[in-house]
Parts: structure tokens; C-alpha cells; sequence
């Protein structure tokens, strides 16, 4: 084994991750993750053990009409709900899958399309994070909006029609990295497995409000690789506000109205309103990547000092090229 992989020391060592990759991470966000699913467990917990109950309590029926001992009610029990688990797990992943083939035959998939930019663009990203490469499809949708999913590769990335059309290429880069970010710190798979708990009938939506803590913490944490990665906050902001507004009025979001709703929000009653919703508000992420460029400014180097160390060979240059400009424009 050892002398097998010995044989190719000439492959050239992998350029290092991009910095932004351990800037944008927070640990608490795991922190906050396992709370949720903790809180989580416990209500399925509770709901299992007053099942439990219910069959202890019911013993004396159940054994003098099966002869059956609580022990093996228990773990009959218990067999029932890993088979239910699984199929649900099966259920989960297949549809997945499905929505990738049903995006193949509908969307467009920019692989070998014209709008090529972008998988140039996206794959240079990803060399840059050090992830798998993302397919991006688009697809006809007139809002502006965006989504990643996926549990393994290929992991997809959908863009709307909406926002090719209104977001300039700028903007349309800060959602992709956005997006990305979500395979980056695997959210798309950790998501795919918490829809288990969603997905429980009734204690589902409970189950669901306390892990959509966790998910807003990963929307913000996105928002931080974008602006790490792209080191421009306004852009960030702009995308973000052209998500949430509309194109019509993006640009009449200025600086004072932000500030005057941000101001406004500030209160508990806001907050507890946010917490029904996946994402955080609008306010919240402006206010977070205004404080995250504060910090993280000063420990940035200018933009022209930028060196990539990546040894480029000839057949690369022409992508690279191509890539730069787009970076540059
Ligand atoms: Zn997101």
C-alpha cells in the first residue's frame, strides 16, 4: 500500500485552501446544531417513552391476549421504528436523487451550455474551498431566488431564471458562492438528514421550529463565506437586497432605509417573529455582513497584492484567463 502511493511523488501539492473557508466558520454554529437536534430527540424521546408507558400500562392486557413480556414489547418496539426509519431514509434520499434527474431533463445545466462562465467560474470556487465540484442548472422561475441540494455528489445548485435575468454577474457570484457554501459545510446533507425529524407527524413541526435555529445560522454563515470569499461586502449586500425586494426597488434600498428598518427590528417581538421563518430576515443579514466586514477587513490583504499560487499549466490558462475576467470586471 505504502509503496503504491510512494510511486507518484511528482503530483503536484494541492494550492491550500482559501482562507475565507476557516474565516466564515463558527463552531457555535455546531454548537447550536446539536442543541437542536438534542431538543429534538428529547421531544421524540418524550413521545416514545409515553408510548412505552402506555404499553408497560397495558401489559396485563397485551400478555394475557399474546403472552408477549414488556422486554419484548420494548424491543419489538424499538425494531419497528429503525425499519420505519430506513424506509423513511430511503424515501428521503430517493426523492433527492429524483429532483436532480427532474432538473436534467427540465432545467438547463450549464456544463456545456454557452453560459459557460459560471462552471468555469464555480469550479475555480471550488478548487478554491476545496469541495467537490457543483452542477448549476437553470431553471424557469421569474423570482429571484437560488437553492442547493444534495447528500453526496453530484451536488446541484439551481439558479432561477428570475436571477440571471436581474442580477448583474457580480451579484449572480455571491449567491453561487453563497450556495456553495451550503455543500462547503455540508448543510445540504446535514438537511437532508434532520427531514427525518421534520418529517414525524405532528411533533414534525415542532421538531422542525427547533432545528430551523440551526438552519438560520447556516444561512448567515453562507453569507460570511460569500463575503470572505468575494471580499466585498456591499456586492454581498446588493444580491442579498435584489433577493429580497425585487429588482424594481433594489437600488432605493439605501443606506438610511437600511439602517431605519435595522433599527426598527431591533426588539424581541422581531425576533421571536424570526424565528418561524427558515431564513433570517433581511435586516439581520445586512447588520451581520456590515459587522463581519468590520472585523474582518483589517485582516485582509488589498485586493491587487492577491497572489495564486496555483502552478498553472498551458492547457488551464485559456479557463483561467476567462475566469479572471470575470473576477476582475
Ligand atoms: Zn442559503
Amino acid at each position: 500500500m505504502n509503496e503504491e502511493t510512494t510511486i507518484v511523488p511528482q503530483q503536484p501539492a494541492a494550492p491550500p485552501e482559501h482562507p475565507a473557508v476557516r474565516q466564515a466558520n463558527l463552531t457555535s454554529d455546531y454548537v447550536v446544531l446539536a442543541i437542536g437536534v438534542l431538543a429534538s430527540l428529547a421531544v421524540v424521546g418524550l413521545v416514545f417513552l409515553t408510548s412505552i408507558a402506555s404499553f408497560i400500562y397495558g401489559t396485563e392486557v397485551v400478555a394475557e391476549e399474546t403472552g408477549a413480556s414488556p422486554v419484548e414489547d420494548f424491543f419489538g418496539n424499538l425494531f419497528g421504528i429503525a425499519i420505519v426509519v430506513g424506509v423513511a431514509l430511503a424515501f428521503i434520499l430517493t426523492l433527492i436523487r429524483m429532483m436532480r434527474q427532474q432538473m436534467l431533463g427540465n432545467a438547463l445545466q450549464v456544463e456545456y451550455s454557452d453560459y459557460a462562465w459560471l462552471r468555469e467560474w464555480s469550479n475555480q470556487v471550488a478548487k478554491d474551498l476545496h469541495m467537490p465540484r457543483v452542477e448549476i442548472m437553470v431553471t424557469q422561475d421569474p423570482v429571484i431566488n437560488a437553492y442547493a441540494f444534495g447528500f453526496a455528489t453530484p451536488y446541484t445548485i439551481v439558479l432561477h431564471s428570475g436571477s440571471i435575468r436581474w442580477l448583474t454577474h457580480e451579484q449572480l457570484k455571491a449567491v453561487v458562492v453563497h450556495e456553495m457554501a451550503h455543500v462547503k459545510y455540508r448543510h445540504t446533507q446535514i438537511g437532508t438528514y434532520l427531514n427525518l425529524l421534520r418529517m414525524i407527524p405532528v411533533i414534525g413541526t415542532l421538531n422542525g421550529w427547533l432545528l430551523d435555529f440551526w438552519g438560520r445560522r447556516a444561512e448567515l454563515t453562507a453569507d460570511r463565506l460569500a463575503l470572505c470569499y468575494l471580499r466585498d461586502g456591499k456586492l454581498v449586500k446588493e444580491s442579498l437586497i435584489g433577493v429580497h425586494v425585487g429588482p424594481d426597488v433594489a437600488t432605493s434600498f439605501n443606506d438610511i432605509a437600511q439602517q431605519w428598518q435595522v433599527y426598527m427590528t431591533d426588539n424581541y417581538f422581531n425576533r421571536f417573529t424570526q424565528t418561524f421563518s427558515s431564513h433570517p430576515f433581511l435586516v439581520r443579514r445586512l447588520r451581520h455582513i456590515d459587522a463581519k466586514t468590520e472585523e474582518f477587513t483589517p485582516i485582509w490583504p488589498p485586493k491587487t497584492t492577491i497572489v495564486r499560487k496555483k502552478p498553472i499549466t498551458k492547457k488551464e490558462t485559456a479557463a483561467s484567463d476567462a475566469a479572471t475576467e470575470e473576477t476582475t470586471r
